[in-house]
């Protein structure tokens, strides 16, 4: 159980004056994050619970693939980089770098392919150690000229970025295809599925290769997809041209525009950047051989924005059981402390969390109101007209109706949708 009166973080009364964007509004306000500064945010106490959560969700779909994890270091060498090309403000415009006393540039990981292939070629020396997929969760940094969309576009935010190395082209495009499941799994499993489609895309900054986006209708978005109305897939907006749409047999009248927001990319870079960077295996012939690159991205903090973008109305957040930081969000008012924790209790023995909200100096409409900001998917009450009924106030954030529950009946209440 948190109680309320020792949380470490406070809501305001009011939305922050210098945030335009209303995941960030909320999130601030209900104490989720903290700003830094502009595209830069801290994740606090009830934030991380719920970062930690979708990783979680994202971990069980990334171990069913059979990918590791592991974690590469933010620092980065430049020398790696510059094997593929890719150390350029030309060639990438989002990088930070900076120097070492002796003078040596270094950047940070803005991405981790050139990194951990370089790794790998300690670990890959024949065919027997093909396929290998790894994955981690690691704050990427970018230096991006625009970041007005609060946490759904920052400077530092975390990702989960996986990579195949796989033997063949084939087996490539057999895992790749396992992967697109494994990442709609992942939003579904967040409460987005109906709204997220897998979006064909050109391979854009990484390559030439085949990639695809997914991207979830959201005002807020910054991309615009063309979504086909048998629903099943979109278009991206670059890739939307007469050219395309003959080539797919279809019609302009057959794609429904939207604005959407990136959630996932995944790629295909092929042999390329293992040849570059010097990653060869020794096939059953003996012969030396590149594996087939792949690599998978999921923006982990961008997802809690388009959530809060989503799952939101006039008083807050509200959160997708799936996602939320706690299942109850437990109210005491006319001091019956005694009955209301007895209630808590038994709910978390039922393996529910519960945000307890004990605080004396709070007015009951004060309490009601954080209720509504934060978000959390149940609100149960605990008052003197609650108890003279024997009964417990039960309502779903989702819901504007009241009901009256027994103590006895209040876990299987709590347990439906
Ligand atoms: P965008 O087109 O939105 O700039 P990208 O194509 O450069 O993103 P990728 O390199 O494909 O991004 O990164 C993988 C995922 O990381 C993206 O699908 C997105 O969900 C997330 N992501 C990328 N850039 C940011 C950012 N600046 N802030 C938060 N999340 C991001
Ligand atoms: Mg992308």
């Amino acid at each position: 159980m948190q109680r309320m009166s020792q949380l470490f973080t406070k809501t305001r009364r009011e939305a922050p004056a210098d945030e335009s964007s209303r995941n960030a509004q909320l999130l601030i306000q209900a104490g989720f994050i903290h700003k830094e500064m502009a595209g830069v945010y801290s994740y606090l106490p009830l934030g991380l619970r719920v970062i930690n959560t979708i990783k979680r969700i994202v971990s069980a779909e990334m171990e069913a693939l059979g990918s590791q994890e592991l974690i590469m270091s933010t620092i980065q060498n430049k020398d790696i980089w510059e094997k593929t090309n890719r150390w350029s403000d030309e060639a990438v415009d989002v990088w930070f770098k900076s120097q070492l006393k002796n003078g040596n540039e270094i950047g940070f990981g803005w991405s981790h392919e050139e990194p951990i292939t370089d790794m790998i070629k300690g670990h890959i020396a024949s065919y027997a150690d093909l396929p290998r997929y790894v994955h981690q969760f690691q704050n990427k940094l970018r230096n991006e000229v625009r970041a007005k969309s609060g946490i759904m576009r920052c400077r530092e935010f975390i990702m989960k970025d996986m990579y195949s190395y796989s033997l063949t082209e084939e087996q490539h495009i057999a895992f790749y295809a396992k992967a697109t499941d494994a990442y709609m799994n992942v939003f579904r499993n967040v409460g987005l599925g109906d709204r997220t489609f897998v979006t064909s895309a050109s391979g854009g900054l990484f390559t030439e290769k085949f990639s695809h986006e997914f991207q979830t209708v959201c005002e807020a978005g910054e991309d615009v997809i063309y979504v086909h109305k048998d629903g099943t897939h979109a278009l991206n907006g670059e890739i939307f041209t007469d050219e395309t749409l003959q080539k797919m047999n279809a019609e302009r009248s057959d794609f429904e525009q939207k604005k959407a927001a990136e959630v996932g990319n995944i790629f295909t870079f092929g042999t390329k950047k293992c040849e570059e960077l010097g990653l060869y295996f020794t096939d059953a012939e003996g012969n030396k051989n590149m594996p087939f690159l792949g690599s998978y991205g999921i923006g982990i903090t961008r997802l809690m924005g388009v959530i809060a973008e989503v799952f939101s109305d006039d008083k807050g957040l509200v959160w997708p059981a799936s996602v939320a930081p706690y299942d109850v969000h437990g109210i005491v008012l006319d001091g019956k402390e005694r009955e209301a924790e007895g209630i808590v209790q038994a709910l978390e023995q039922k393996g529910m969390n519960v945000m307890y909200d004990d605080r004396a100096d709070r007015t009951a409409g004060e309490k009601f109101a954080d209720a509504d900001l934060i978000g959390i998917p149940w609100r149960i009450v605990v008052s003197k007209r609650t108890m003279e009924k024997g009964m417990v106030e039960v309502k779903n954030r989702q819901r504007s109706a009241i009901e009256y529950v027994s103590e006895a009946g209040i876990v299987e209440k709590l347990k439906t949708v």
